[in-house]
């Protein structure tokens, strides 16, 4: 599950680079002086770059102060590294409770009903969160490493009236992770009626949503090959476009792009593909998230797949050569802002957009399943 991002794939957002064979470096033009020949070179085995023509050299580091880049990092206490660490031991207990079918009913939810293999299920980590043994599974194996101090503080089992309680019971786990591939958080979604349909881990110091792209560890290593970030919402979409050939893509945790997300991606990618649920607060968090991308610089257009509600039905319904042709197609940004806005008048565009989008896509979609 561990990726790190290469000084290649950092750059690689920038401007277009080429592996060669012979030097073992990579070979493009400079984003700096922006000279026609390949005078800018990457050596990714030590992390530096420099440039033949205006002599700009330097690090990783460099190469993000020289590009005005920003890309925070959360200043981190002693004791997250406990919490992170609690984290991995109970990603890897779900990973097994999933895959060692403990309860079957989940097994077969992810396999059948989502129709996700081993290998996808190894990769995002996915895992199952029991319940019964008065709601401790977790806690009695995470009491056989970890003190109580630590575990409370984790937040993964709560202090109850009738003692320590799993605060994720009869869910999938999608572990999220950091930039550095890290676990800090859990999504959860139920397998009964009990409780919201999706529970996360609540926000940290380790954790912010508001900062954090479900995915972009993975994105992070596409952007060697693509300019292109497709950005859509939810654990299972994402899966879906990343475990079918989409990787470059990211899901959003429940919120509208902010500037801090924009920043994160302008270090790897030069433009944002919003593909959000296209109900009405999907709609809205994109035309929210247009000028905050723009402003940081980013290309921004849209797609919908329309007339499934999202990436996962998508596919489900047409395949993956449908699901990668629909994440590569883009629209105007201004469709979007129009269909999100409030104004009376814009109520007859829209009406209008919806009726051409549903026509032409239907059009799409039967070519393309
Ligand atoms: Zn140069």
């Amino acid at each position: 599950m561990m990726v790190h991002h290469s000084m290649a794939s950092l750059v690689g957002g920038y401007t277009k680079l080429s592996f060669n064979e012979r030097t073992k470096k990579y070979h493009g033009q400079c984003p700096f002086c922006h000279s026609a020949a390949e005078v800018f070179c990457v050596d990714n085995k030590n992390g530096s770059f420099w440039c033949y023509s205006c002599g700009k050299h330097g690090t990783m580091e460099d190469f993000r102060v020289q590009m005005g880049l920003e890309c925070p990092e959360p200043e981190l206490e002693p004791e997250d590294a406990d919490t992170m660490e609690i984290y991995e031991a109970a990603a890897a207990y779900y990973y097994q409770c999933l895959t060692g079918r403990m309860d079957m009913r989940a097994y077969s939810y992810i396999t059948k009903e989502r129709g996700l293999d081993e290998k996808t299920m190894a990769d995002f980590g996915i895992g199952y969160a029991p319940y019964g043994r008065r709601n401790q599974s977790l806690y009695r194996h995470l009491s056989q490493r970890f003190d109580d101090l630590a575990i409370f503080r984790s937040g993964l089992v709560k202090r109850g009236k009738y003692g320590a309680y799993d605060m994720f019971r009869n869910r999938i786990m999608f572990p999220i992770l950091n930039r550095d591939g890290r676990v800090v958080a859990f999504g959860g979604r139920c397998l009964d009626d009990k409780g919201p349909k999706y529970l996360n881990s609540a926000e940290s110091r380790i954790f912010n949503k508001h900062t954090l792209l479900y995915g972009f560890q993975t994105a992070a290593e596409a952007s060697k090959t693509e300019d292109t970030l497709l950005v859509c919402e939810g654990y299972m979409d994402l899966i879906a476009l990343q475990a079918h050939g989409v990787s470059n893509s990211a899901a959003v945790l429940g919120t509208a792009l902010t500037k801090e997300h924009a920043s994160l991606i302008r270090c790897f990618y030069k433009r944002v593909r919003l593909a959000l649920d296209s109900d009405k607060p999907g709609l809205q968090a994109m035309a929210r998230s247009i000028p905050v991308l723009e402003n940081a610089g980013l290309e921004v257009d849209t797609t919908s797949f329309s007339p499934a509600k999202d990436p996962d039905e998508f596919f489900q319904r047409y395949g993956k050569k449908a699901l990668k042709a629909r994440a590569a197609e883009g629209t105007d940004p201004s469709v979007t802002a129009v269909r999100a806005s409030s104004e009376p008048e814009a109520e007859l565009v829209r009406q209008l957009v919806k009726h051409l989008n549903v026509c032409g896509q239907e059009g799409r979609a039967e070519k393309a399943g």
